[in-house]
């Protein structure tokens, strides 16, 4: 307080003490202003890649790639169909090699976030799936399927986009990278147009279809080597919501993700969904879990060369050496 009637002396204009108190005032007001940006920064950056965390973070996430050989392959329809919890457990946690083959780039979906539709949205999508697995840590691939909008039977689907084109196309990427365990999408079901289901019926086709030489003969003069998976599952609609509690039968196997990672600060279900907020012009910024909270996805064996059929393991990689 300076120049009150009665509080005290007055500090005359443009005095010593005067330019001293002005400059004292302006650098608090700077600093305040730099707190306020820096708080409202770290504000919007909810979530930080895995990558970001500290060196000893990123060395101990890396060594136990070197104690595992497997590889899990998950495909699925449109960009955010992806089981984030799963590919950060087997990835992060178990150090595996994940791979995400996605069908389509989710050309036809919506956009809460911009006025981006179709091609441009595609773009988008691509690029938003891109950083999902700066958390999750999976690897992406495409089929050339179009997302072209809502259908309503899988055969349509699948005569649009070209049976023998994306079969071929899984078959390729399965000779690629060599998945031990391969998981599609939905088994069954009427949600997502049938491009989830579509999806799946040709990714189990593929199973088989990848260890036979004489099947897309042109790969293999290229250089690709025929490859047999072990397993294939679809992801089963009791995955979601209410029927999610109904009975288990022989065939299902019930993933858990809710293990705390003492590396990564946090449950596999918290990472996914970290993850999974990456899809931001699908609406999903907003689902952050809080701590303990996430139920894993529910998987069916719908073909296997190792197990008894129709009975799925208690662990997807069970028998399997890595
Ligand atoms: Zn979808």
């Amino acid at each position: 307080m300076t120049g009150g009637a009665g509080t005290g002396p007055a500090v005359p204009p443009g005095s010593r003490p005067d330019i001293v108190n002005r400059m004292l005032r302006r650098s608090i007001l700077a600093f305040l202003i730099a707190l306020i940006v820096i708080a409202s920064a770290s504000a919007q950056l909810r979530v930080a890649p895995v990558g970001e965390r500290p060196g000893e973070v990123s060395l101990a996430l890396l060594l136990r790639k070197l104690a595992s050989t497997g590889t899990f392959m998950e495909t699925t329809a449109h960009p955010d169909d992806e089981d984030n919890a799963l590919l950060s457990m087997l990835g992060h946690g178990r150090g595996m090699r994940t791979v995400l083959v996605t069908a389509t780039r989710g050309n036809g979906g919506q956009n809460e976030i911009g006025p981006e539709l179709f091609e441009p949205l595609g773009v988008l999508r691509t690029e938003e799936l891109l950083a999902v697995h700066r958390f999750d840590g999976a690897e992406q691939y495409f089929t050339r399927a179009i997302d072209f909008g809502f259908s309503f039977s899988v055969e349509e689907s699948i005569q649009k986009w070209g049976h023998d084109e994306i079969v071929g196309d899984y078959v390729h990427h399965i000779r690629a990278t060599r998945p031990d365990v391969i998981a599609g999408f939905l088994c069954g079901g009427t949600g997502g147009g049938q491009h989830h289901q579509a999806s799946a019926q040709l990714t189990i086709e593929a199973f088989r279809a990848a260890a036979d030489p004489a099947k897309f003969p042109e790969q293999i003069k290229e250089g690709l080597r025929s490859w047999q998976a072990k397993r294939v599952f679809c992801t089963d609609t009791t995955s979601f919501g209410p029927q999610a509690r109904q009975p288990p039968t022989p065939d299902l196997l019930k993933t858990d993700v809710s293990a705390f990672d003492a590396t990564l600060g946090r449950t596999y279900a918290e990472l996914g969904l970290e993850a999974r907020s990456m899809h931001k012009c699908q609406g999903t910024s907003q689902l952050l879990l809080l701590p303990g909270q996430g139920q894993g996805r529910t998987y069916r064996l719908r073909d296997t060369v190792i197990d008894q059929a129709g009975v799925a393991p208690k662990d997807l990689f069970d028998g399997i050496d890595v």
